[in-house]
């Protein structure tokens, strides 16, 4: 295809991607003085956070739940003033145990999942003393081969409390647990000092006022940065002076510097001039754990709030009641394998529930598959076994005048909003830097 260049001034960076990462370099670069282009391939900004209007409400279908452990995205949400509103919290409690349904307080649902989790998790300070440098020791790399299921498996006696557990963390990974890696469980709980209970609460208690698509707003706005939508980039390449975006339909960019925000499972995607090291593009090749499925519920009628957790290998294990609509309940779902359900369909979604929860009738579903959609690949990235060691720094490291960036390789909160937006401050961070670096050789070239 005959190439067009984008008829505009160079910026002095482009920055590929407009979800949380990419808007938060962004807005972070031009404050600083810097001209910033962002290409998004679709047509909306949020990334793999998207408020959607369905089932007759705003609902998030992506991305949902901030938390005041949560130092970068709580900033923002000041910052822009906007406030966190409250999940309903739970009446009743629904789970599955020696072969059958359960029924009772959340707490105690709390507590049978509290009843391995404390000691499955009691080390996460230990191995990581801070939190936000998960490379900082390497007493880690001890047991970063490990998987949570092998973990579990060995430390705790077979029976429906081990299940429970199990259940748990396939929540938690929207995933399954045979290469889910211990050390990533470890670095989540290290964020709230040890604490697993704070760490769920973290999970899916707050959501933000307005909306996910609230927040990227005020940054978009706030950055004044300029953006093509539709722009899918099929390739960059840095001749040492100049990087050039180019998209499938042909047209370029080219700028100082350029920050990638797309998620690992869309890198291999992208062909890197010169080709990236071996150490970053296998461990995009790997991917990560998470290949689940979110689903909003609409239920007949209105229910007392309830949250229900099934077994770990169920197409979807847990559910949680969010709103109320005209008489109707709005209730969400989870499960770890996108592949096992179609979730677009009301009749499947019931066939799960009915296992939990007894009268609850699905009127309508609403869903996106994060897994098949070519600009995800995934849902909230949860590592493998053995990424941490061989990966992590690798995937974080600039290549070139090429910078990378998102919630996938990010610090601290990695799979959360928040872990995108620090990892968007610390690229703009290094793009300021390496333009910096450019006009002090430019400047000694001069003189
Ligand atoms: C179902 C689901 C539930 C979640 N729940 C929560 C939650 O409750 N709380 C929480 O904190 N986090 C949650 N997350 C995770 C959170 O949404 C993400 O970790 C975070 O939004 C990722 O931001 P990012 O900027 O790193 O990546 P993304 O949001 O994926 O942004 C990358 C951008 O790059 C674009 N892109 C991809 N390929 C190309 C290309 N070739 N050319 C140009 N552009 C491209 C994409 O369209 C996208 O806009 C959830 C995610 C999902 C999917």
């Amino acid at each position: 295809m005959e190439q067009q260049d984008i008829d505009r001034k160079k910026p002095d960076v482009i920055v590929v991607g407009a979800g949380f990462a990419g808007l938060t370099a962004a807005r972070e670069l031009t404050r600083q003085g810097f001209s910033v282009h962002i290409v998004e391939a679709r047509d909306r900004i949020g990334g793999r956070t998207w408020l959607d209007h369905r089932l007759g409400r705003n609902l998030e279908i992506g991305g949902t739940w901030v938390h005041w452990t949560q130092p970068y995205v709580w900033a923002e949400l000041k910052r822009y003033g906007l406030g966190a509103v409250a999940s309903p919290e739970p009446e009743r409690a629904f789970w599955w145990a020696d072969g059958g349904r359960q029924e009772g307080a959340p707490g105690t649902l709390l507590q049978l999942i509290g009843k391995y989790n404390h000691e499955l998790v009691k080390d996460s300070r230990e191995y990581f003393p801070e939190p936000f440098r998960p490379l900082a020791r390497d007493a880690f790399k001890e047991i970063d081969h490990i998987s949570v299921q092998d973990r579990i498996r060995e430390q705790f006696p077979a029976g429906s409390s081990r299940d429970i557990l199990e259940s748990f963390w396939a929540l938690n990974f929207n995933g399954p647990l045979e290469d889910a890696a211990l050390t990533q469980a470890l670095r989540w709980v290290a964020l709230t000092n040890g604490d697993w209970a704070v760490n769920f609460e973290a999970c899916a208690t707050y959501k933000i006022e307005g909306g996910t698509a609230a927040l990227a707003d005020s940054i978009l706005r706030d950055s004044g940065a300029g953006i093509d939508y539709g722009f899918t980039v099929a390739g960059i390449s840095d001749d040492g002076g100049s990087v050039t975006v180019r998209s499938y339909d042909g047209r370029t960019i080219s700028a100082r510097s350029a920050i990638v925000t797309v998620p690992l499972h869309v890198l291999p995607c992208i062909a890197f001039e010169p080709p990236l090291p071996p150490a970053k593009a296998d461990g995009a090749r790997r991917g990560q754990v998470s290949k689940g499925v979110k689903v909003w519920i609409r239920l007949r009628g209105e229910h007392a709030p309830f949250v229900a957790l099934g077994q770990a290998d169920w197409a979807l294990n847990f559910f949680q009641v969010e709103y109320t609509l005209d008489g109707d309940t709005i209730a969400v779902g989870f499960g770890p394998d996108a592949s096992n359900i179609d979730a677009t369909d009301p009749a499947a979604v019931q066939a799960h529930l009915n296992r939990l929860v007894p009268g609850a009738e699905v009127v309508d579903v609403a869903t996106h598959d994060w897994v098949s959609d070519p600009l995800a690949g995934e849902t909230w990235p949860m590592h493998r076994t053995g990424f941490l060691s061989a990966h992590l720094a690798a995937l974080q490291a600039p290549h070139g005048n090429i910078l990378f960036a998102g919630s996938d390789i990010a610090n601290g909160w990695g799979g959360f909003i928040d872990g995108a937006i620090e990892s968007g401050m610390e690229a703009a961070l290094e793009a300021a830097a390496l333009s910096a670096a450019a006009s002090g050789t430019a400047l000694t070239d001069k003189n």
